[in-house]
């Protein structure tokens, strides 16, 4: 099976490698196909693209946009995307000036419980400007010692019920696929084992999707508890999904799932990546 990794994350959005970096390490990881899905942002693929020529590796240009679904947010990651389409580039610069507004919120939620200073402590860490994420609030809040790491940041700091969370609506499921079908690419429904929704709620997500056009879900995300592989192929098979693979690395150190790292993909799946052999 051809080893590929259709979700990564660089310092365009919140991952802490730059485009070209992120793609010889996915090489120097036994990577054959990378696929570069920055949240809300496509700046870095150009970059990427130009690397991964040079060093023999196929690369899809992606993305991974924000969407609000009834009281959740999902993450929808679009594949094989033209990043000069005008439908999405007009989109996903509305999600950024939202993150904008979000941030000085989450900002004021902090400083509400005496953490001051948290907009311009989380913009330092963030390489484009364009794109403040929680995560760069997080490194912030682990340089303050309010947490050791940004992975348990998010277990006392950021998330709903939790000092610095934010309620914040993204864009709705239907635009997002509709923008990605306008730029030419498919859709994945990022990490489904992520959302913290029962069974009925599930099957309202993934119905919702498939009506919307959605195409695949990541069957192996790199933030997916091992055990979840057997129930997410199921899903996949019963619903008529294309499979996705993806370890979702921000960065060394801060991720538990190295790029190309990520578990494989169980038998008895179409995988999403045929499409862009
Ligand atoms: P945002 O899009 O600004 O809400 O930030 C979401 C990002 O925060 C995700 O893409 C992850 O990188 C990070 N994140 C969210 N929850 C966690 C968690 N429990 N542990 C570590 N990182 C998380
Ligand atoms: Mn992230
Ligand atoms: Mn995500
Ligand atoms: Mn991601």
């Amino acid at each position: 099976m051809l080893q590929v990794d259709l979700h990564c994350h660089s310092n365009v959005s919140d991952g802490l490698l730059a485009p070209a970096a992120l793609a010889r390490r996915a090489v120097a990881n036994g990577v054959e196909m990378l696929a570069l899905t920055d949240h809300d942002d496509v700046g870095g693929l150009a970059d990427a693209r130009t690397e991964a020529a040079s060093i023999g590796l196929r690369f899809v240009d992606g993305v991974e946009i924000s969407v609000s679904f009834e009281d959740i947010t999902l993450h929808v990651v679009g594949l094989g995307i033209d990043p000069r389409a005008e439908v999405l580039a007009k989109g996903l610069a509305d999600i950024r000036s939202g993150r904008r507004t979000r941030a000085e919120g989450m900002a004021a939620a902090l400083a509400a419980v005496g953490i001051a200073g948290a907009l311009q402590g989380a913009a330092a860490f963030a390489h484009n400007p364009r794109l403040i994420s929680r995560t760069h609030f997080a490194r912030f809040l682990v340089q303050l010692g309010a947490s050791p790491d940004v992975n348990s940041v998010f277990d006392h700091y950021l998330v709903r019920g939790k000092p610095g969370y934010f309620a914040h609506r993204w864009a709705s499921m239907e635009d997002a696929l509709a923008w990605i079908a306008g730029a030419g690419g498919v859709s994945v429904l990022a990490h489904p084992s992520r959302y913290r929704v029962g069974r009925t709620k599930m099957e309202r997500i993934l119905s919702a999707f498939r009506d919307c056009g959605g195409v695949a879900i990541e069957v192996v995300s790199g933030t997916h508890a091992p055990d979840k592989l057997r129930e997410l192929a199921r899903l996949a098979r019963r619903y008529g999904f294309e499979a996705s693979r993806g370890s979702d690395f921000h960065g060394p150190g801060e991720s538990r799932t190295d790029i190309g790292c990520s578990q494989l993909l169980p038998d008895g799946l179409t995988p999403v990546w045929q499409r862009f052999l």
